[in-house]
C-alpha cells in the first residue's frame, strides 16, 4: 500500500502542548478546558486521564468566513502528561509530539527560569505557539510586565514586532479562555495539518505501563492513517496487536483517526515513551534489530554481556516516562574507570525475574517509586542482591554516584586463582575449583575476572566450598570450590580479584 499518497489528505486537528514555569498554571489550565469543552462528556464522568484529551470548540464570530470551512466545532487534542519538574526532556518531548504549544506566563510573577527554557525548547524544534498570560484575576497581575520580559527572552508578540499571539487570561474564572481556543486553531489554520485516512496509523507513544488486570497498556496519539482494533502494531522496542482499542474516555473504539489520543492493548513487548509507532504490514517487519540495548523482562544474552569495568544496574520505575529520565540521568554520570551499564530495565514493580536477571548479571537494582514484593525482596536478600529504592530520584542518582566511587576506590579484599573449571552449562551456574593466592575470599561476594592481566569481566559467588563444605570465606593458601555467575565463562588461569565493599 502506497505510504505517502497525498490525493487523499484531510485536515487533522492539532495537538498541543501546555508548557511553562511550575505554578503558573499549566494544570489548572488544562484542567479547565477539559471539565468546560470536553467532547465525550456524555459518555459518563471522566476521571482519570490518559495522558492526552480532545475537546470540541466553538469559535467566535465566524472564523469559516475565510477558510471556507463551516461554522461548525471544531477538535484541539491536549497532550496532559504529568511533567515531573526533574525530567525536562518529557517536556520537550510534550513540544516535539505536538503540533503546537501553549506558553503560559503568570501575570503576577513573569518569566522564570522554566518559562525560558520552554522558549528555548519551542525555538529549537520550531514549534509554534500562542501565549496564554494567566492569573490575571490576580491583584498583582501584571501584564505589561510579562510583555516586557518576554520580548526579552526573545519572544516577539504581535503589536511588539512580532508574531506571536497572546492572551490574557483566568484559569480561575475562565476568563478568555475562549479567545485563547480561538488563537490557537488560527494558529493552527497556518500550519496546514493533514493526514492521510488511507494508509496504516502511524503515531507516537505517550505513555506504556504493566497494569496488573489488564496487561500492557500504552496510550498513543495517531498521527497519520487509521488506527484500527486487530491491526499488528509495533515501535523500535514494542511489538503486538491491537486487541482493545479506547479513545481517551476510555470508550470502546473500532477505530480512531488523527488527532485522536487512544488506549491499545495487546502490546506483547512494552514500548518505549517517545517512541513512534507503525502499524499493519510495516509493523510485522522484525524491528528488533533495531532495538537499542534496553529491554523489558529477560534480556537477551548479548545485551547481559558485562564489558570491563562495568557497574551492572537495573533500572525499575513505576511508569515509563520515570523510567526514561532515571535511565538518562545515571547513564550521563560521570566516572573516572567504570562505565555505567544498564543491563536491563523496565516499568512496573519489581518481581522475581528482575532479582533472577540481577542475579545472573551481577546487577544492583535501582528502583523508583517501584514496589517490591515479599517473595522478590526475600530473593534478593537471599542472594544479597542490592535493591535501592527511593520516591525522590535524586536519592537514587546519589546511591550510583557513592557506588561508582566505592568501585573505583575499593582495596582488594582477595585474589584466586582459578585452577579448574567443571561445569559451565549456565553462565549464571559456573563451578569452578580455584586456590586463594592473597588475602581471602568470600562467599556472596563480586569479583573482577582479570585475564593475562586484562579485566575481562565481573561475577559474583552464589556458593562456596572449602574441603567439600560450606564456608562463608576461605582464606590465603588455600583451594576452594565456587560456584558463581557471570556474563563471562571463567577460564583456568583466571585470576577473580575480590574487593572490599562497605
Ligand atoms: P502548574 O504547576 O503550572 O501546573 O500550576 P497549577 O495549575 O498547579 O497552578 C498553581 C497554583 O496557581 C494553584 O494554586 C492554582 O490554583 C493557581 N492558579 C492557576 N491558575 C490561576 C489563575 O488563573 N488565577 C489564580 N488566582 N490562581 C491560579
Amino acid at each position: 500500500m502506497p505510504d505517502n499518497s497525498s490525493q487523499n489528505l484531510v485536515s487533522r486537528p492539532p495537538i498541543v502542548a501546555v508548557m511553562g514555569h511550575v505554578d503558573h498554571g499549566k494544570t489548572s489550565l488544562l484542567d479547565y478546558i477539559r471539565k468546560t469543552n470536553l467532547v465525550a462528556r456524555e459518555a459518563g464522568g471522566i476521571t482519570q486521564s490518559i495522558g492526552a484529551y480532545e475537546i470540541i470548540h466553538y469559535p467566535k464570530g465566524d472564523p469559516s468566513a475565510n477558510s471556507g470551512r463551516p461554522p461548525e466545532g471544531r477538535k484541539i487534542t491536549f497532550i496532559d502528561t504529568p511533567g515531573h519538574e526533574a525530567f525536562s526532556k518529557m517536556r520537550a518531548r510534550g513540544a516535539r509530539v505536538a503540533d503546537l504549544a501553549i506558553l503560559v506566563v503568570a501575570a503576577d510573577e513573569g518569566v522564570k527560569p522554566q518559562t525560558v527554557e520552554s522558549i528555548k525548547t519551542l525555538l529549537e524544534t520550531k514549534t509554534q505557539f500562542v501565549v496564554a498570560i494567566t492569573k490575571i484575576d490576580k491583584p498583582n497581575a501584571d501584564i505589561e510586565k510579562v510583555k516586557n520580559d518576554l520580548t526579552a527572552a526573545g519572544v516577539l508578540l504581535e503589536g511588539f514586532g512580532g508574531s506571536v499571539s497572546y492572551q490574557p487570561i483566568s484559569a480561575k474564572s475562565g476568563d478568555h479562555v475562549d479567545e485563547l481556543l480561538d488563537l490557537l486553531l488560527l494558529t493552527a489554520e497556518m500550519e496546514n495539518l493533514t493526514y492521510d485516512p488511507q494508509v496504516p496509523a502511524s503515531g507516537v507513544i505517550l505513555e506504556a505501563k504493566m497494569d496488573r488486570q489488564r496487561g500492557m497498556e500504552a496510550t498513543l496519539i495517531v498521527k497519520n492513517g487509521t488506527l484500527r482494533q486487530g491491526d499488528p502494531i509495533a515501535t523500535k522496542s514494542g511489538k503486538g496487536k491491537v486487541k482493545i482499542l479506547e479513545d481517551f474516555a476510555g470508550k470502546s473504539a473500532k477505530e480512531l483517526v488523527p488527532s485522536a489520543p487512544a488506549l491499545i492493548i495487546g502490546f506483547s513487548e512494552l514500548p518505549q515513551v517517545g517512541e513512534e509507532f507503525v502499524t499493519g504490514e510495516a509493523a510485522n517487519v522484525d524491528l528488533s534489530a533495531e532495538r537499542s540495548g534496553e529491554v523489558d523482562g529477560p534480556a537477551p544474552r548479548e545485551l547481559v554481556k558485562t564489558d570491563k569495568e562495568d557497574l551492572n544496574l537495573i533500572l525499575k520505575a513505576s511508569d515509563l516516562g520515570s523510567l526514561e529520565a532515571l535511565s538518562e540521568i545515571i547513564r550521563a554520570l560521570p566516572s573516572k574507570k567504570r562505565v555505567v551499564k544498564i543491563v536491563g530495565q523496565n516499568a512496573g514493580d519489581l518481581n522475581d525475574n528482575d532479582v533472577k536477571l540481577a542475579i545472573s548479571t551481577n546487577s544492583k537494582i535501582i528502583a523508583f517509586r517501584s514496589k517490591t514484593d515479599k517473595s522478590s525482596a526475600a530473593l534478593a536478600d537471599a542472594n544479597r542482591i542490592q535493591i535501592i529504592t527511593s520516591d525522590i530520584i535524586y536519592k537514587l542518582i546519589e546511591a550510583v554516584e557513592e557506588m561508582l566511587k566505592e568501585i573505583e576506590g575499593a582495596p582488594i579484599l582477595g585474589e584466586l586463582e582459578v585452577l579448574a573449571v567443571f561445569n559451565q552449562i549456565k553462565l549464571d551456574k559456573q563451578v569452578v575449583g580455584g586456590k586463594v593466592r592473597k588475602g581471602l575470599f568470600r562467599n556472596r561476594g563480586n569479583f573482577e575476572i582479570v585475564r593475562g592481566g586484562e579485566l575481562v569481566g565481573t561475577g559474583r559467588v552464589t556458593n562456596l566450598q572449602h574441603k567439600k563444605q560450606d564456608a562463608t570465606q576461605v582464606t590465603e593458601g588455600n583451594e576452594c570450590g565456587l560456584m558463581a555467575g557471570s556474563s563471562v565463562a571463567i577460564a583456568v588461569g583466571d585470576i577473580l580479584v575480590a574487593r572490599e565493599t562497605k
